[in-house]
């Protein structure tokens, strides 16, 4: 029965046109955020917040109170905690998103890179070593060092003359850089993840050095053994011939070349309906539980303090009356869970009360409630209050002695200054039964005569007749025995 009823309530709230384009969003948020980072090349970022997300909902689901009081407090530290493990991964995200736009693929795009495959064909006949660097994504700047400013356009004797063994700058490799041979001459980092075979020489592990750390295609000319080879990614391919290399280049660039935020083209939206499916029918599940989860409407019980406030001057209350009253809230999960008994209290006006017996409801006027939240009963569910006139009396004060003097001494005379006060109390109280004393006297510190100071112990109903009670000098005359 309890699942129809928040079945049909999960129904309705999706009969929301707001919901309708919160769930759409949120998917959308997902897809372009699964889809950037997979095409950053972050995928353990991808599945950390998938699976962070999974917990989560699972935890929402059934409930789970430790999971998800780790998921309210400490989500902070978490993401901390998240931005330090992926520090790396982070910083290529950045990086490429800082270097995007910047590179465009345009129609001398297939044309240069076949002239790359033809001159490194030719070296490769030759046997003339060489690198040739294509950035990706990745600054690859921090990574080189030395090598010399060229900015020319890529033709093939430049290229052939920059890798003669007799020009000084053939050391090294020469970086591509939109469409332009940008330098040349140019010391790459050494791999030392030992994943080539040490067969090869430092050419062949510096260009696998840069394609470890940078998404860079570095294709090598082997002066040894004449063959051409493509590092990328930390992978190492024999390339066969010119076609197989203009490919690859042209490949790379491709990949590398469009936004980090993909908006996919008719042909391959198709393709992608399987991960939009996915993205929305996560969003679904992520709204359904933990939104609707919250709305759920649901009771709980709090003890709360009973106030009796704005009594008028003349009246006061009478006997033990309630200081407690329990209630039974109602209300959204999350409301519910935010409340905190100790900021309630149920507060009884009594400022429109008049003299004798009378009775107070506890409704919700009487309590502060947070928005949202339903009283569906109290107990006790009304209060029955008695007040009585006040009235002005005289009363003496008696000086509270305790103890006795110590020996030799005796008392001749205690006196309280003033002998009296006036005081407001109920009546029926009669004047002789309210008894006011000092505190207390101990007669065993009295060494001799002197006067002492003390403060006025009252009943809780009787009141000074001023805004508070006076202090009373108390002269005690004491003598030596005789
Ligand atoms: P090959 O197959 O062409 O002989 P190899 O892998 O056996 O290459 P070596 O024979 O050691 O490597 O080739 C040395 C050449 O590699 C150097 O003359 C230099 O041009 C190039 N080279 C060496 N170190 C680097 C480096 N860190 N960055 C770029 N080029 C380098
Ligand atoms: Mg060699």
């Amino acid at each position: 029965m309890d699942t129809i009823v928040s079945l049909l309530r999960l129904f309705r709230a999706f009969l929301d046109w707001r919901v309708i384009l919160d769930v759409i969003l949120i998917a959308a948020i997902l897809f372009f955020l699964y889809r950037t980072l997979l095409r950053l090349g972050t995928w353990k970022i991808v599945t950390g917040i998938f699976l962070a997300m999974v917990i989560f909902v699972v935890a929402n689901v059934l409930d789970l109170k430790g999971i998800n009081w780790f998921y309210s407090n400490l989500s902070q530290v978490a993401a901390i905690a998240l931005i330090v493990i992926f520090q790396p991964e982070l910083r290529k995200i950045f990086e490429r998103a800082a270097t995007l736009g910047g590179k465009k693929l345009d129609k001398s795009g297939p044309a240069l890179a076949a002239l790359y495959g033809d001159v490194a064909f030719v070296m490769a006949e030759q046997r003339r070593g060489g690198i040739l660097v294509f950035p990706g994504r990745d600054p690859i700047k921090r990574w080189l060092t030395g090598g010399f400013d060229l900015n020319a356009d890529p033709t093939i004797p430049i290229i052939l003359s920059i890798f003669d063994i007799n020009s000084p700058g053939h050391d090294g490799a020469v970086v591509i850089e939109n469409g332009k041979l940008a330098r040349y001459g140019v010391r790459l980092p050494i791999s030392r993840s030992g994943k080539l075979s040490e067969d090869f020489g430092t050419r062949h592990h510096a260009a696998m050095g840069l394609s470890e750390v940078t998404d860079a295609l570095v294709i090598v000319v082997s002066e040894e053994r004449g063959t051409v080879k493509g590092f990328l990614d930390g992978r190492v391919k024999k390339i066969q011939d010119q076609k197989q290399l203009t490919q690859q280049i042209i490949d790379h660039w491709e990949k590398t070349a469009s936004s980090a935020i993909e908006f996919p083209e008719y042909r391959k939206r198709r393709k992608l309906m399987p991960e939009m499916a996915i993205s929305l029918a996560l969003a679904l599940v992520f709204y359904s539980t933990v939104i609707v989860g919250k709305m759920e409407i649901r009771e709980k019980a709090v003890t709360v303090p009973v106030e009796y406030v704005a009594a008028p001057e003349n009246l006061a209350l009478r006997g033990d009356n309630p200081t407690e009253v329990r209630l039974q809230l109602a209300g959204p999960k999350s409301e519910l869970d935010k409340i905190n008994p100790g900021n309630l209290s149920v507060k009884i006006d009594l400022s429109q009360a008049k003299a004798g017996g009378q009775v107070f409801v506890v409704s919700k006027e009487n309590i502060a409630l947070p928005r949202g939240i339903k009283l569906v009963n109290a107990n006790p569910s009304s209060i029955a209050l008695s007040l009585e006139e006040i009235a002005e009396f005289e009363v003496e004060v008696q000086p509270q002695l305790v103890g006795t003097l110590p020996q030799g001494l005796e008392l001749v005379s205690v006196e309280s200054n003033p002998k009296q006060l006036r005081v407001l109390s109920p009546p029926t109280d009669a004047s002789q039964s309210i008894t006011i004393v000092t505190e207390p006297i101990y007669l065993e510190n009295i060494k001799k005569s002197e006067t002492l100071v003390r403060k006025v112990i009252a009943p809780p109903n009787v009141r000074p007749e001023g805004k508070q009670w006076p202090d009373i000098e108390v002269h005690i005359t004491v003598r030596p025995k005789t």
